[in-house]
């Protein structure tokens, strides 16, 4: 090969496999070829390298120092996909036979592959690429969303604006997958006596691991069906119920058809519940069980993880709507009408009942799991109904706390820092409480100095980021001007970014205006704010407290000092983790299952101020960040947010602000340095996916695929 064509393979090679996504030092070789055409490609290398001619592309080639950064990136990916001696290859030998089956409705991994809408998929995602650096096999199966979840504009009036964007297929990582005599799959999954989907099957590479993802736009689909996997969380119930059924039962076709020899299922999420009766079909036809051994079997092995208490997170079909789409999968089962609905039932032979995808998700799996020690609780209580003989207490669910992918959430600046002085290791030895302890010799002038330039960059990003949408909005010259001048880099920062959901309570700071303009504008001790996140589509009640802040923005003593980010997406939050000083998180409590973002912060070296419910009911411990309200709940929703509002207040007040602007004589504030010391030591090593994932691999995967009584036959 000629130098031109292996410095494009190599490239190629480079972009089709995601685990670019979280090497820093890779996605900057890529940024470096063409810093604005790799912004403008929303950082997509496939899709930038598209656009180059081949003369730029050989023009690249000459440049001996990228040739050699391009070689040397090449090399790495080699040496990591071949790499033998893994954390699994040790701890986890079993699953090598058997990968992991793991399905998800959404998929968070980069900016650039847009299948996700939040916390949800991005913790699949961070799943995802921790399964591969620990070399845990592991195939996950989603849905191919051609456009996406939305992107969020925000008009002049504080209206969110819903645009649906269609990504090419040859603009993203993707490529047919395979069935082992090399033929593309395309599976079917019936949904009536007269009616079945089409969908052909994508493979994306995920460092050592692989992601399927179907998707119904094809040939031989009506135009409605053809539109079915379009778009993520959009449509009615009865869409819900055809993609569920496509990511569930095709999502098993998809696994077979590619020789795919299956170990544990793992349902992130009851989307994806009609996975384990498609399993048990199949294992009926291949071993000649009945159904009730074969959903036994089916149980043993599989692992559900339920990541909400809010009510309306978990879907329930109509008997009607059940009844027309679910047919031919009961046929196929040999059950009664009654009897299968009764899967996804509280009370099975209640006729009118829903059929409920968390019931049945329950009902079929033998591991079951809460994302933190208190959502466990709660999730025993919500639903002992299921277990009328058990004490709440016995109530078999129990708890694995999130985490983050550390590579992936971590300033490169703050990467360097640990390896200076946590050792060159650090990244291997993430769950280790005892590698930690080192950052309290860390030099506070050299912590707080890396701090304050990644808040530089975040109040640059800020800027850049709002004249853009001022312009984009109509907004005058002079206002998108001013964006230059946004924020002051040496005044305290709080961000917040989420969905909208209402229970966020995105706008709770606002709930005394007169008090959080005081805030804001004391002269010598001023707070900033940055929001971001959107509402969905649907969901008015959000869209309005988005328009809440919108306006409150709008008052003359707030400019310049509080400012909305448009299209929170994984790009967006890896800018304000990475520069806050303070993230701050209010739920109604008990209703945020975990909260990931918070954990996104802390090696990141902001504080956490939040209610104390999800992960920082378990981490807080008094001196490693700050607490809103007390930890309990009050039956009043009116009365918890008074409460809680009086909390915050409070909290930003009399502790945040003196101690943020309590400086040294090197202008250097050491109590605050001391806590973020104390919230790395003391929370970095808990709240990583390392550590999620070896939990699920020793509590649920090993056990999972130990306890296959009758292994499939191959
Ligand atoms: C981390 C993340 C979330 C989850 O945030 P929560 O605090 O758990 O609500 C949502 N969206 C994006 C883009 C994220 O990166």
């Amino acid at each position: 090969m000629n130098t031109v064509d292996k410095f494009n393979s190599h490239l190629v090679a480079l972009s089709r496999n995601l685990w670019w996504s979280w090497n820093p030092h890779i996605i900057k070789v890529f940024r470096d070829m063409d810093p604005e055409r790799f912004r403008t490609s929303n950082h997509n290398p496939v899709l930038m390298l598209g656009e180059f001619s081949p003369a730029q592309i050989e023009r690249l080639s000459k440049d001996a120092g990228l040739r050699a950064r391009v070689d040397a990136a090449h090399r790495e990916l080699v040496d990591y996909l071949d790499e033998p001696r893994t954390w699994a290859s040790v701890h986890a030998a079993p699953l090598r036979v058997r990968p992991v089956a793991y399905f998800s409705a959404e998929f968070g991994i980069h900016e650039s592959l847009p299948i996700y809408s939040g916390g949800l998929g991005v913790l699949a995602g961070d799943h995802l690429k921790t399964a591969s650096d620990l070399g845990l096999p592991l195939v996950a199966v989603g849905l191919f969303y051609r456009e996406s979840y939305f992107r969020q504009r925000i008009d002049r009036d504080g209206n969110q604006h819903a645009e649906w964007v269609r990504s090419p297929a040859e603009t993203l990582p993707a490529k047919p997958a395979l069935t082992p005599a090399g033929r593309p799959i395309v599976v079917e999954v019936p949904i009536s006596s007269s009616e079945t989907l089409l969908a052909q099957v994508w493979e994306i590479r995920v460092g050592r691991n692989q992601l399927l993802l179907l998707d119904t736009d094809v040939d031989g689909n009506t135009d409605e069906n053809r539109q079915l996997s379009a778009r993520l969380y959009f449509g009615d119930q009865r869409i819900r119920i055809r993609q569920e059924l496509l990511l569930g039962v095709g999502g098993i076709r998809a696994l077979h058809a590619a020789g795919i020899h299956w170990g544990g299922l793992h349902l992130n999420e009851g989307h994806s519940a009609f996975a384990t009766l498609e399993y048990t079909r199949l294992r009926m036809e291949l071993t000649g069980a009945d159904f009730a051994s074969a959903a036994q079997d089916v149980a043993q092995s599989t692992v559900f993880t339920t990541h909400t208490p809010v009510d309306a997170g978990h879907d329930r079909f109509s008997p009607e709507l059940a009844d027309g789409h679910l047919g031919p999968l009961r046929q196929s089962l040999g059950l009664s009408q009654q009897d299968f609905m009764g899967l996804g039932r509280i009370r099975p032979h209640d006729g009118h009942e829903s059929l409920c995808m968390t019931v049945l998700a329950f009902k079929m799996s033998r591991y079951a799991n809460g994302v933190s020690a208190l959502h466990g609780r709660v999730t025993r209580k919500s639903w002992q109904v299921l277990w009328p003989h058990h004490r709440e207490d016995e109530v078999p669910v129990g708890h694995i706390t999130n985490g983050v992918h550390v590579r992936t959430w971590l300033a490169s600046a703050m990467q360097r820092l640990y390896t200076r002085h946590i050792g060159p290791d650090w990244r291997t030895r993430l769950s280790d409480p005892e590698s930690w302890v080192r950052i309290e010799d860390v030099h506070d002038g050299e912590l707080w100095e890396t701090h304050r330039v990644l808040k530089a960059d975040l109040v640059h990003f800020v800027r850049r980021k709002v004249g853009e949408q001022r312009q984009n909005n109509g907004y005058s010259d002079e206002d998108v001007k001013a964006a230059r001048a946004l924020l002051d880099p040496d005044a305290l920062i709080i961000g917040f970014a989420r969905r909208f959901a209402t229970y966020k309570r995105a706008d709770l700071i606002l709930r005394d205006f007169e008090r959080v303009k005081r805030l804001i504008n004391d002269p010598k001790r001023p707070v900033q704010f940055v929001f971001s996140g959107k509402a969905h589509p649907a969901d008015r009640p959000g869209q309005e407290v988005l328009r809440h802040i919108h306006e409150a923005m709008r008052a003359p003593e707030l400019r310049d000092r509080v400012v909305f980010i448009e299209n929170y997406d994984i790009n967006v939050g890896r800018h304000l983790v990475q520069g806050v000083d303070v993230w701050l998180n209010n739920p109604r409590r008990p209703q945020e299952a975990s909260g990931t973002s918070g954990q996104k912060v802390l090696l990141n070296g902001g504080l956490n101020c939040s209610v104390l419910d999800g992960w920082w009911a378990e981490a807080y411990d008094g001196l490693n960040g700050f607490a809103i309200g007390d930890g309990t709940s009050h039956v009043n929703v009116e009365e918890q947010d008074r409460r809680d509002a009086a909390s915050l207040y409070n909290v930003i007040e009399n502790e945040i602000v003196p101690l943020y602007y309590d400086r040294d004589e090197h202008d250097v504030p050491r109590g605050w340095v001391a806590r973020m010391k104390r919230t790395i030591r003391t929370l970095g090593w808990r709240f990583n996916t390392d550590r999620m994932v070896i939990d699920y691999t020793r509590e649920c995967y090993l056990p999972a695929a130990g306890a296959q009584t009758s292994a499939m036959p191959k």
